[in-house]
């Protein structure tokens, strides 16, 4: 059985990635996470009780407890989510964003090599250790054209910045040390489980509790968007079948700009838990983002190619699913909401 060390488990895409490796993989997983406002143990509830699921709390910008870490587990494999993920509070306090992202790798990778180098032979060929990135790094788009894995890095707030600076430190640990890595950069996220500042859960909680719905600027700015079912899928695969020291775009194929996704919640939300007046009355436009990117779209050609992954489940069916969780969820989203409320101000801004 192998066994895969997962960090930023508790977080909301590590935290399908481990549910999906428990359940579904012949994997065991050590889940690694320092629980900060956005790792929430609540989303391992269905599968804690797993002999072959096990959770350690620790930072991995400590040094000395990375390394105990790899001595005592002994992976087979590292699957690296944590981060600081949100653009937003990047702005508002950018240093721990530097701290966790850049400094976080680099005690991760430095960890893992020296792991690495005094194994086996058998497992040093076998070893793997996949670094989980944003499409983000590419910078912004305008109306036309696709990121490719050749696109140069233009990075354009402290969060993207902090993970381009990590997606170079896992390069220079394959270039210079041969360290067996791998790279994905994925457009954004939606689906259960998601910690509400970010854009879809935002704007569900909002609604729920008739709160206004902010929209940046004129709610023009374009994303992609994945089903985070789909992108832990993408990353089982290129863990599974990834080429050593390259890099997989993953992508939806779902391009839509924040209004029209906003839009969409709320003719769901009409739906599925009816009051009064439209959701839509809610939605309230509010100063945009400094440096908000325009556009993002992903070609994901290659790992569509190479690895024969795709999307299975459509945007709009994906968000009549996530919807109904939040709705069937009342005790994860109550907990969540205290967490959300308690800092200043994050179910007022749109959230990315
Ligand atoms: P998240 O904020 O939900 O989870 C991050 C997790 O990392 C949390 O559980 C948190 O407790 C943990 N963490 C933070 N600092 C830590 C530290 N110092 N030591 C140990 N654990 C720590 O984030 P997410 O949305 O699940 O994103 C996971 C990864 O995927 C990130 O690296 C992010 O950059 C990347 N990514 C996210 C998206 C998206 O749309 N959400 C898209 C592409 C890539």
């Amino acid at each position: 059985m192998q066994k895969v060390l997962v960090t930023g488990g508790a977080g909301f895409i590590g935290s399908e990635l481990v549910r999906q490796l428990v359940t579904q993989a012949e994997c065991s997983v050590v889940m690694v996470d320092l629980l900060t406002y956005s790792g929430n143990l609540a989303s391992l509830a269905p599968v804690a009780a797993r002999p072959n699921y096990r959770f350690v709390q620790a930072d991995i910008c400590d040094r000395g407890a990375m390394s105990q870490l790899f001595v005592q587990e002994q992976p087979d494999a590292v699957v690296h989510l944590a981060a600081e993920s949100h653009v937003d509070r990047s702005i508002d306090g950018p240093l721990t964003f530097v701290q966790t992202n850049v400094m976080g790798t680099a005690v991760l990778l430095e960890s893992a090599r020296a792991y690495w180098v005094q194994t086996a032979p058998a497992k040093q060929q076998t070893f793997r250790f996949l670094h989980v990135s944003t499409d983000e790094v590419y910078g912004a788009l305008g109306e036309q054209g696709l990121f490719t894995e050749q696109t140069p890095y233009a990075p354009s707030s402290p969060y993207s910045a902090s993970k381009a600076a990590s997606d170079h430190l896992v390069r220079a640990w394959y270039t210079t040390y041969g360290l067996p890595t791998l790279i994905t950069n994925c457009s954004n996220n939606y689906g259960p489980y998601q910690f509400p500042e970010k854009l879809i859960p935002l704007m569900i909680l909002n609604a729920l509790a008739g709160k206004p719905l902010p929209v940046y600027g004129q709610g023009s700015n374009v994303r992609d968007w994945l089903y985070v079912a789909d992108h832990a899928r993408a990353l089982r695969q290129v863990l599974a079948q990834g080429q050593v020291g390259q890099t997989y775009n993953i992508g939806g194929g779902a391009e839509r700009s924040n209004l029209t996704v906003v839009q969409t919640l709320c003719t769901l939300l009409d739906e599925l838990q009816p009051r009064e007046k439209p959701y839509a009355s809610l939605i309230a436009f509010v100063q945009d983002r400094p440096g908000h990117d325009f556009r993002y779209a992903i070609d994901a050609s290659k790992i569509s190619e190479q690895l024969g992954w795709q999307p299975t489940v459509s945007f709009e069916q994906g968000l009549r699913e996530t919807v109904k969780w939040y709705l069937q969820h009342p005790q994860w989203v109550e907990q969540i909401r205290g967490v959300a409320e308690q800092r200043l101000g994050l179910l007022d801004k749109q959230g990315a």
